[in-house]
C-alpha cells in the first residue's frame, strides 16, 4: 500500500512532528498495520517504552496476537522480544525488550491510561472508545498525558475510521493536523486531484460497473486504471496547513484508494452503497467505514435551543382539552427524584405537562412518600376537571430493589419500575419479569416486577419526531404549524430541560445513544421517553385505542360529551382515597420491613 510510506516516515524518530494522526477507512488503509510498524520500527531503532491504548480487552487480546504473530516472521526482533528472565514481562499486558517495555491498555479502564510515564503512544481505533471513563476524562487524553514529560523526543500515533461528526475524537484530532489528503493523477489528463464519492459513477441497474469520473476534464477512469494513479512515483500526500507539518501530520484516506485485490473495488462500493443507502445508519456505517469520513447529518444533533424556541405559553399541570392520555416517567438520582408528566392526543403526539426536581434522599425509605405525594397530586383540566397520571414509569437502574417494592406496594395506581436496554431489537415495553435482587444481593424469589424498555426505540420515536417537528422550509420557517408537532412543551420549562432532552446522540459505533460532549445530565429525556412509554404499557396501550375510545375519555376526562358509564376509571373515588392512600402507604412501610428483616437475618 503506497500511501503509507509517508505515515511511517511521519512516525520515524528522524521526522520532527510528535503526533501523527490517520483517519481511515476500515480495514483497507493499513491502519493497524502502520501501527505494529511504528512499534517494530521503534525497538529498532530508538527503543523506549510505549502505550498502546484499544477501544477494549477483546481487541487488545487479538491485536497482542497479531503482533506475537509478526514478530515470529522476524527472527531478530522475536528474540529482542524474547522473555530473558522470569522476570521480564511477555504477556497480554506487556511486552519487554532490551531498551523499554510496551504496555497494553483498555480505553474502557482510566487506570490502564494514565499510570507510568511512556516516551511513546499508540491509540488504535479511537472513535470506538467510551467518551468519558468514571468522570476521569476523554481515554484518548488520558494516554496522551502519559508522554507530557518528553515533549518534543515523544511521538504518538492516533488512528480511527471516524464516527458522527459530532463525537468524532480521531476527527478533531484530524482537525488539529496538517490535513492531508491523497492527490492522485487522471491517468488521461493528467489533473491531480483528491478521490471523492461524488465522482463515483455508475450505468444504471449495474453498480458493479461503477468507473470514476476525473473532476476536471471529466475522463471516465476504470477500475484497472488504478495501479497508474496510485503510485508514490505519481501520487502524493497534500497538507492543506502545511505549517503545521513539523508538529502535527494528519492524513485522511477513503475505500476509494483500494489497490485492485487489496480491497474492495468501486464496483463494490457502489453495490454496498446502494444497499446501505435505504437506511440512515447504515448509510452512516457506510461514510465512517469505507468512505472514512464523519457523516455529516443536519438533524443528527437536536439543537435546544430550536426546541424551546417552539414551546407554547400555556400552563404547566394544566391539562389542554385534546389530551387524552396523561403518564408519567420519574428518574431516581443520589439526592433526588426527577419526574416528567406528559398528556397524549388521539393522534399518540406528547405533550408536556410538568417538570419537577423534587430534593430527596431515595436511599432513606420515608423520602419516598415525597415522590408518591407528587404523583397523587391531581392535574385540572382546561375544563376544570381533576385528573391523576394513569399509568406511571420508573426508571430502576438506581437503588432498584427500592423502585420495585415502592412500585409494588403501589400497584393498583399503576406505577411500575422499568429498566433501560439498548437493543434495537427490543419493543418498547416487554412482559413484566421478576425482580431477582434482594437489597442485600441475594436471589429473592417473591421479588415484585419490572420491565425491561426497549430504550433505544423509544429515542429514535422522541428525536425521530424531534426532527421533523424542526424542519424549515426555504424561507426559514417551521414547516408544521404548532398544532401539527408531535412533540410540545410549555414556555414555563428551564432551559435546563431542554438541554437535556436534547443530550443524546447516536453513536453508530458503540452503537448506541451515548451523552454529547459537554452534557453531563440526561434525566428529562428518559423521563420524556418513559411517559411515552408508560402510554403503551399493556394496561393502557393508547396505540390499540378505537376512536370510541378516545371518545370515551374526552367525556371522562373534559366533560365534553354525555356518556353512558360514570366512573372515572383513574382516578381513586375521594370517598376511599384516605383509606386506600393509607393501605398503600401501610403496603409499602410493610415492604421495607422484609428488606430490613432479611438484612437482619445476616446477624
Ligand atoms: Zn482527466
Amino acid at each position: 500500500m503506497p500511501h503509507t510510506r509517508d505515515i511511517m516516515i511521519a512516525l520515524s524518530p528522524s521526522h520532527p512532528c510528535t503526533t501523527v494522526t490517520f483517519m481511515g477507512s476500515s480495514q483497507t488503509s493499513g491502519k493497524t498495520e502502520i501501527g505494529l510498524n511504528f512499534m517494530f520500527g521503534m525497538i529498532e531503532l530508538a527503543p523506549d517504552s510505549m502505550a498502546i491504548g484499544l477501544p477494549n480487552h477483546k481487541l487488545i487480546k487479538r491485536f497482542v496476537k497479531r503482533f506475537d504473530k509478526t514478530a515470529v516472521e522476524m527472527p531478530d526482533m522475536a528474540e529482542k522480544l524474547r522473555p530473558k528472565s522470569r522476570k521480564d514481562a511477555d504477556s497480554q499486558e506487556m511486552k519487554d525488550f532490551p531498551g523499554g517495555t510496551y504496555f497494553f491498555g483498555s480505553a474502557e479502564s482510566p487506570s490502564d491510561g494514565a499510570s507510568i510515564s511512556t516516551r511513546y503512544i499508540y491509540c488504535g481505533e479511537v472513535d470506538r472508545y467510551p467518551p468519558d471513563v468514571d468522570g476521569e476524562g476523554r481515554p484518548d487524553e488520558l494516554f496522551e498525558t502519559r508522554r507530557t514529560m518528553y515533549g518534543n523526543a515523544s511521538k504518538a500515533y492516533f488512528e480511527s475510521s471516524p464516527g458522527i461528526e459530532s463525537l468524532s475524537i480521531i476527527q478533531r484530532r484530524f482537525l488539529d493536523g496538517d490535513q492531508s489528503y491523497r492527490y492522485v493523477p487522471c491517468p488521461h489528463c493528467g489533473e491531480k486531484q483528491r478521490l471523492v464519492w461524488p465522482q463515483v459513477k455508475w450505468p444504471d441497474d449495474k453498480p458493479q460497473q461503477a468507473y470514476y469520473v476525473c473532476i476536471k476534464n471529466g475522463c471516465i477512469i476504470q477500475e484497472y486504471e488504478k495501479p497508474r494513479m496510485l503510485g508514490n512515483d505519481v501520487a502524493e500526500w497534500r497538507a492543506t496547513f502545511p505549517e503545521r507539518s513539523q508538529r502535527h501530520r494528519s492524513f485522511q484516506l477513503s475505500a476509494l484508494y483500494c489497490l485492485p485485490g487489496l480491497g474492495k473495488t468501486w464496483g463494490d462500493l457502489a453495490v454496498e452503497f446502494l444497499e446501505k443507502q435505504k437506511d440512515k445508519n447504515s448509510l452512516k456505517v457506510f461514510i465512517n467505514t469505507r468512505l472514512g469520513e464523519t457523516f455529516k447529518d443536519d438533524g443528527e444533533k437536536i439543537e435546544w435551543e430550536r426546541v424551546k424556541e417552539r414551546a407554547q405559553p400555556y400552563r404547566l399541570r394544566t391539562v389542554p382539552k385534546h389530551i387524552l392520555v396523561v403518564t408519567g416517567g420519574v428518574d431516581v438520582q443520589k439526592n433526588r427524584f426527577e419526574v416528567v408528566i406528559s398528556g397524549f392526543d388521539r393522534r399518540q403526539r406528547e405533550t408536556v405537562l410538568d417538570h419537577r426536581v423534587l430534593p430527596a434522599n431515595p436511599e432513606n425509605p420515608e423520602d419516598w412518600a415525597i415522590l408518591e405525594e407528587y404523583l397523587c397530586r391531581p392535574l385540572v383540566s382546561e375544563t376544570g376537571t381533576s385528573l391523576r397520571p394513569e399509568c406511571v414509569c420508573i426508571d430502576a437502574g438506581y437503588l432498584g430493589h427500592m423502585v420495585v417494592s415502592f412500585c409494588n406496594a403501589n400497584r393498583q395506581r399503576r406505577w411500575y419500575a422499568t429498566r433501560g436496554s439498548g437493543s434495537s431489537t427490543r419493543p418498547l415495553i416487554g412482559r413484566p419479569q421478576k425482580w431477582k435482587a434482594r437489597a442485600d444481593g441475594k436471589v429473592d424469589t417473591f421479588g415484585g416486577d419490572f420491565y425491561l424498555l426497549g430504550a433505544k426505540n423509544a429515542k429514535d420515536w422522541l428525536y425521530g419526531h424531534l426532527q421533523r417537528d424542526g424542519k424549515l422550509n426555504e424561507l426559514g420557517e417551521y414547516v408544521r404549524k404548532p398544532d401539527e408537532r408531535f412533540f410540545t412543551s410549555s414556555t414555563e420549562l428551564e432551559d435546563e430541560f431542554y438541554k437535556q432532552l436534547c443530550s443524546a446522540g447516536w453513536d453508530p459505533h458503540q452503537p448506541r445513544y451515548v451523552k454529547l460532549p459537554g452534557q453531563d445530565r440526561n434525566e428529562v429525556l428518559d423521563c420524556v421517553c418513559l411517559c411515552y412509554v408508560a402510554a403503551m404499557h399493556p394496561i393502557v396501550k393508547m396505540d390499540r385505542f378505537t376512536d370510541d375510545d378516545w371518545t370515551k375519555r374526552e367525556a371522562l376526562h373534559h366533560g365534553l360529551a354525555p356518556v353512558g358509564k360514570t366512573p372515572d376509571l383513574f382516578a381513586i373515588a375521594p370517598a376511599n382515597a384516605e383509606a386506600e392512600k393509607q393501605q398503600i402507604a401501610d403496603q409499602f412501610a410493610a415492604a421495607f420491613a422484609s428488606i430490613e428483616v432479611t438484612h437482619n437475618d445476616k446477624y
